[in-house]
């Protein structure tokens, strides 16, 4: 039986990589560090043993050290931003591809939330916010 085969991208492009395999688990993150890199309210990752990916363009990283003491490097996109992976010291033959930057993760579910203290009360919709198919046709009154 041939092995699956996770494909991605970054919003230019510029980035693509391939993920061979199950992914060990899928995560979906509230931490600060995962609110300001995402730029909203939570990260979802997939981890894979990172002898599974390959990628290739014009990566860039940073690095700080967790809340847990763990080193972490974030990988992203240099032309267009984009987040695309993480790697941690605590399991460092591993990485965690952001779910978002996939072609096709239709097959792929949340198994676990992390950091569910600090999720911000706007990353749940509330039953009475008003939701529309596309991009409605609206500009802000002048
Ligand atoms: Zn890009
Ligand atoms: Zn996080």
């Amino acid at each position: 039986m041939a092995e699956v085969i996770y494909r991605g991208k970054c919003l230019c492009g510029a980035v693509r990589y391939e993920a061979t395999g199950a992914p060990v688990i899928v995560a979906q993150c509230h931490c600060e560090e995962c609110r300001r890199l995402s730029g909203t309210g939570h990260t979802v990752g997939a981890m894979f043993r990172a002898d599974a990916v390959s990628l290739k363009g014009p990566l860039r990283n940073y690095s700080y050290v967790s809340s847990k003491s763990s080193d972490v490097t974030k990988a992203f996109c240099g032309a267009c931003g984009s987040p695309i992976y993480g790697t941690n010291s605590r399991s460092p033959e591993f990485l965690t591809l952001t779910l978002g930057s996939m072609d096709d993760a239709g097959s792929l579910g949340v198994q676990v939330v992390i950091f569910e203290r600090d999720k911000p009360h706007w990353d749940q919709l509330d039953e009475g916010v008003v939701s529309f198919d596309t991009q409605p046709d609206w500009t802000p009154e002048q």
